[in-house]
């Protein structure tokens, strides 16, 4: 996903979010697209309706969320604690309700006046600490592929996934393969 699709899904899920429809694992998701799209090596395309200032914070919240994910992938919550943590201040994150207009109140993390970046920011903050809080922490992983760095929220029942795609998992495989192969002609 390029950052400038990447900007458009994750306002398509803010709103759906800032409609009523709260959920973390939409959060987590959003957080991890825009890890990959933004640390990853296929980051290409800026949305024009952001500052260079704004894409540039955006970019750092995405290093720090990695940071976060990569923590607790390799079961150092207490690393993933102390940057949620400073996510949270920074972010001047905390529940509070806020309407459109006459709309339906709806619960937030962010301030009516937070800019795209502090409201990002807030709601990825209060999803990784809800998550720190429970066993769905499991559920971030890093791709277990060679020369891959993305990172992916695991949605499988069992819990079992490895890799951040289908590509990437049939990389391996192939490459398994090629080495059993080797192995019948060697002996
Ligand atoms: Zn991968």
């Amino acid at each position: 996903m390029s950052f400038a699709s990447l900007v458009r899904y994750s306002e398509a899920v803010t709103l759906a979010l800032d409609t009523g429809n709260s959920h973390h694992a939409l959060r987590l998701e959003t957080a991890v697209a825009l890890v990959n799209a933004v640390t990853g090596e296929n980051c290409g395309g800026v949305p024009e309706h952001l500052t260079e200032a704004e894409v540039g914070r955006l970019a750092g919240l995405a290093v720090d969320l990695r940071a976060v994910i990569e923590a607790i992938a390799g079961g150092d919550h207490d690393a993933a604690a102390g940057v949620v943590n400073r996510l949270l201040v920074e972010s001047e994150a905390r529940p509070r309700l806020l309407r459109d207009g006459a709309g339906p109140w709806h619960l937030a993390f962010h301030d009516a006046e937070a800019d795209v970046v502090r409201r990002w920011t807030a709601g990825f903050a209060v999803a990784f600490a809800a998550v720190l809080g429970d066993d769905s922490a499991q559920r971030l992983g890093c791709c277990a592929a060679p020369r891959c760095d993305r990172v992916f929220v695991d949605g499988s029942q069992g819990r079992t996934k490895r890799f951040c795609g289908v590509a990437c998992q049939n990389r391996v495989k192939a490459a398994a393969y090629r080495r059993r192969g080797k192995v019948v002609e060697v002996s």
